[in-house]
């Protein structure tokens, strides 16, 4: 799916006259200060953060841990967590770039001289890797709730880390991450425990 989004992006920079940013990031966690950007779930979440924010509140009993013998500094799944705060910001950037190379991003270039032609791809992530066990730890202090949790299996698909050099993001869209990984866990848990 992402590989055919890029395909697009490509091709509306090649064929249709488009200058391109394509952002490339995961794990954001959804908690606006705003209260108007959620990540809530219903039933038992997917993802890592709503699920240790569900145990912490009570709606959900334990937190499933899938699997602590990944090749990782605890043994658990590694990511690269970044709040949507930062998200936002690095977006808004990457527009602002493509208004310098021209005006109106959001206008196509006819073919012809003069044009500038600029297509990209940036990494927006914060470039430091968190594993569950440390999540858990993290979500603990945060809240003061015990969040208790079980080893299961690994779950299909997954992979030991995920994370990335956001460098190019830096020198380039100057994006920086503003929100530590302590203020996003406040803010998921200021909605949560409600
Ligand atoms: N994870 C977990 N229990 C869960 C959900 C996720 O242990 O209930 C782990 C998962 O194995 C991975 C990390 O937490 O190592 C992040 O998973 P998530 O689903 O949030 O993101 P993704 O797998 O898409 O990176």
């Amino acid at each position: 799916m992402i590989a055919f989004i890029w395909k697009i992006l490509e091709d509306l920079y090649q064929f249709a006259g488009f200058n391109v940013i394509n952002l490339r990031y995961f794990n954001p966690i959804w908690a606006h200060p705003s209260w108007k950007l959620w990540e809530d779930p219903d039933g038992i979440p997917n993802n890592l953060l709503p699920f240790i924010m569900k145990v912490a509140n009570g709606e959900l009993k334990t937190l499933w841990v899938f699997w602590d013998d990944y090749d990782t500094i605890d043994g658990t799944g590694v990511r690269d967590y970044i709040d949507v705060n930062d998200l936002v910001d690095g977006h808004l950037l990457a527009y602002k770039k493509l208004e310098e190379i021209q005006p109106s991003p959001l206008t196509p270039l006819p073919k012809g001289e003069g044009n500038q032609w600029f297509c990209d791809v940036y990494n927006l992530w914060v470039g430091k890797g968190i594993s569950v066990l440390e999540m858990i730890d993290a979500s603990r202090k945060i809240t003061g709730q015990e969040i208790s949790y079980e080893i299961l299996k690994r779950r299909e698909g997954d992979v030991a880390e995920v994370y990335c050099n956001p460098s190019k993001a830096k020198e380039e869209l100057w994006f920086e991450t503003k929100v530590s990984l302590d203020e996003s866990l406040e803010n998921s848990w200021k909605f949560y425990k409600k």
